[in-house]
């Protein structure tokens, strides 16, 4: 028995697929760059921020940190050459800490199963921790030399982006 969303899955990707063109494609980017953001489910990566299909990687996960494994296959295997960091106001990561988390989660899946040093990665001033990232990123030296790496955030509120470093 399918899930609404699984059923709405069903019948838009039929619709979907019906005038789909692009699967010629190549799998490396075009324009060889990745974005970094947070999985919140009021961002529209590909029309906020103009990605075409077939343009960049969009590297999602909870607060937009930066995912090394992924940039790293995004550079070294799949040609990307340029970090696009994106946080956003509103975002859930700055409205709880470590221990919240974790007293959370020990509620209701149990004590000990989650390590007491388990990090949620949450920060507490956004556009310090844009500055904080994109830091990060310019000391990992397993990145391609000469990356181009931005940080921003985007306004969930009004739907503007704007850089901050
Ligand atoms: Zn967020």
């Amino acid at each position: 028995m399918a899930t609404d969303n699984q059923q709405n899955l069903i019948s838009k990707n039929k619709e979907y697929a019906s005038t789909f063109n692009q699967g010629h494609l190549a799998l490396p980017p075009a324009k060889k760059y990745v974005v970094v953001t947070c999985m919140d489910a009021r961002i529209d990566t590909a029309r906020a921020f103009g990605i075409d299909l077939g343009d960049a990687h969009v590297i999602r996960n909870a607060g937009g940190n930066p995912d090394l494994r992924s940039i790293l296959i995004s550079q070294h295997l799949l040609g990307t050459r340029e970090i696009i960091l994106v946080k956003h106001t509103g975002c859930g990561m700055l409205t709880f800490t470590n221990a919240d988390a974790l007293k959370l989660v020990t509620q209701n899946a149990g004590a000990g199963i989650l390590s007491s040093t388990f990090d949620f990665q949450p920060f507490a001033d956004l556009e310090q921790a844009v500055k904080d990232n994109v830091a990060w990123l310019k000391e990992q030296s397993a990145l391609v030399d000469r990356t181009n790496i931005s940080g921003w955030v985007y306004e969930v509120e009004t739907g503007k982006a704007k850089q901050i470093v």
